[in-house]
């Protein structure tokens, strides 16, 4: 029985130790009731406010550019508050909430919900989460207000992914710290006053350090507005630091701790971005079926063809999916659990990958009219793209989210192989001295005493025996893997990512098994059968592509494609031509 008082539990970390806590994702989350009320109020406004404005949208996609007075009316709408706690004059809201309100935001416009993304997902959340009690008092009511708008400040042209190798660098002056460098791609660069800016200080407290700094500080300029493929109308610039002095009172959290701080915020920034996703998913199902249903072709609507339904069927099974996913982590964030970074990672790269997938759909249902500007569909394919780059890129985020379920595994390995010696090759031999690990490795085997779900639904039984085995066999997949490549599984980034791949895909199976337990039991199974199909549909995916990641552990065409890249990277140039 999992320990429920335990907040520092990670449902996917333990469930590659073989233990489904499965207090953690049972009952499905719920946004408050008194939330609930205000969101309704919130959505109406926005409602008012942005329905039926889509020619200034796409204007203001063709020139890159929102306008001042519709900046000040998102002032005025408290966009940029919703995570500021009451008491310093923001909404308070629940992550849930925050998550549910991006959402909404998305489903409009795209570069408006980044706007107040960017600024309460990551520009102030460090302040949020680390700020000192002065720092927060000093900071947070003008952000709530958007007096101040935040942005967060951390690539440079040689840092993107490898964000450790920054070079902008903080050096002690006296009693102050001076700051040089450049930051490439800052979302809210134009706009912004309230900058979280990551420099390298190598001291002995360590190599980087989160700094506030502020538009009105000397030296601090924004370079011009980058000319984007997709969310357009967001300000995206580089921002130049030109010997910019501050004090103590500006370190974020503690000098040297930097890198901490930047992932913390990243972590926390992905419900953001997850529920952005949910939105604009929500949108491409909207239009499309719109679309399907008023045109004819063949003396009938498209909607009536079965490849068309095809599509349709699997974006409503991938928008629940996310949907169920993104809630979940949520939901974790709101119960006081710590360590949801494995979870807020696949989150992200589940729903970007959906939203793609959904508007990629929806595009090719609308047919030649989807690739035209008047349509929404084009412009909802290049605003969407660039989420599984930025936020860490969907590679890095699969990468970390096998290393760490792996290292897990090998940790206990290596206690393991210190007191058994080589049970691991020739297990039998290791029998009597069972650690719990070891107990954890003959249950997989044999099913004896293995970890279940016995909260979900009766009726969801299919769905649970899926999960179930998957999740039994998630332990055993990390423990061969390791064995097979060693200390190389870093650099074996193809089976690291088929064990993502498969962690992944149990984690949203799980999600989306509890959101129907919980809507089976608030309104009985007879009424909830289109879930129960969603669900059906979706498990049967999920067993499909764990099945083929597991099965590919020892037969796959790996070396195969490396050897074909290995050869087009060193020729830079696909090789063949038929004359
Ligand atoms: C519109 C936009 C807005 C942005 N907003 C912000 C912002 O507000 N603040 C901010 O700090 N940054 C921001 N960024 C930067 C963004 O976070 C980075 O672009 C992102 O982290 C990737 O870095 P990169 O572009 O340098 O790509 P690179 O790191 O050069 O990666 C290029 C490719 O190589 C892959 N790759 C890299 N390393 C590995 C590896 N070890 N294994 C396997 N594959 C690998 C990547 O996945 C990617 O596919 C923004 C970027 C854009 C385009």
């Amino acid at each position: 029985m999992a320990d429920t008082s335990d907040k520092n539990a990670s449902f996917m970390r333990s469930l590659c130790l073989g233990e489904i806590r499965e207090d953690m994702i049972f009952p499905f989350p719920q946004i408050k009731a008194e939330e609930k009320e205000t969101l309704k109020a919130t959505f109406d406004a926005f409602s008012t406010w942005l329905r039926g404005r889509e020619k200034e949208f796409r204007e203001w996609d063709v020139k890159g550019h929102l306008p001042a007075e519709f900046l000040q009316q998102m002032r005025e709408f408290g966009l940029f508050g919703f995570i500021i706690p009451e008491k310093h004059g923001g909404m308070g809201f629940s992550t849930s909430a925050y998550s549910r309100t991006i959402q909404e935001l998305s489903r409009f416009e795209s570069s408006v919900a980044l706007t107040a993304g960017a600024h309460s997902s990551i520009g102030m959340r460090g302040l949020l989460i680390f700020g000192t009690e002065a720092q927060k008092d000093k900071y947070l009511p003008k952000l709530a207000t958007g007096e101040m708008i935040a942005a967060f400040c951390l690539t440079e042209p040689g840092s993107g992914s490898d964000a450790a190798s920054i070079k902008t660098t903080a050096v002690r002056k006296g009693d102050k710290w001076v700051i040089n460098g450049e930051k490439l791609w800052i979302t809210n660069g134009g706009i912004a006053d309230f900058f979280t800016v990551f420099a390298r200080t190598d001291t002995k407290e360590g190599k980087m350090t989160a700094f506030i700094v502020t538009r009105d500080m000397k030296g601090v300029s924004n370079g011009p507005h980058e000319d984007k493929m997709g969310i357009r109308a967001s300000s995206t610039t580089t921002i130049l630091l030109d010997n910019v002095e501050v004090g103590d009172e500006h370190v974020l959290d503690e000098v040297g701790k930097g890198f901490k701080v930047a992932m913390r915020i990243l972590n926390a920034g992905r419900t953001g971005l997850g529920g952005g996703s949910v939105g604009a998913m929500k949108e491409a199902i909207a239009h499309c079926t719109k679309q399907a249903k008023q045109r004819a072709q063949f003396g009938k609507p498209i909607a009536e063809f079965g490849l068309v339904k095809q599509k349709i069927g699997h974006m409503v099974v991938e928008t629940f999916a996310t949907e169920s996913t993104v809630s979940m982590v949520s939901g974790l964030v709101d119960q006081g659990y710590d360590d949801y970074a494995v979870e807020a990672a696949i989150s992200k790269v589940f729903a970007t990958e959906c939203l793609w997938r959904t508007v990629d759909e929806a595009l090719q249902i609308a047919g030649g009219n989807g690739f035209m500007r008047e349509f929404p569909y084009e412009r909802m394919m290049r605003d969407c793209r660039i989420n599984r780059i930025f936020e860490g890129t969907n590679e890095i985020l699969r990468l970390f989210i096998a290393l760490t379920g792996m290292n897990d595994v090998g940790s206990e390995l290596k206690e393991l192989s210190s007191s058994l010696g080589n049970v691991f090759s020739d297990p039998i031999k290791g029998f009597g001295v069972l650690s719990d690990y070891a107990r954890k490795r003959v249950s997989y085997a044999t099913g004896v005493g293995k970890s279940e779900l016995t909260k979900s639904h009766p009726d969801l039984k299919n769905a649970a025996i899926v999960f179930n085995d998957g999740a039994q066999r998630l332990g055993t997949f990390a423990d061969r893997l390791l064995r097979k490549h060693g200390k190389k599984i870093v650099d074996s980034q193809f089976a690291t990512r088929r064990l993502a791949d498969v962690m992944i895909d149990l984690f949203a199976l799980g999600c989306t098994i509890s959101r129907v337990t919980s809507m089976i039991e608030s309104k009985g199974s007879a009424a909830c059968s289109k879930e129960k199909e969603i669900l059906t549909v979706f498990s049967g995916q999920c067993r499909r592509r764990i099945n083929g990641n597991i099965g590919k552990i020892d037969e796959n065409d790996d070396e195969l494609i490396k050897s074909l890249a290995d050869d087009a990277v060193e020729a830079e140039s696909y090789r063949w031509d038929t004359i």
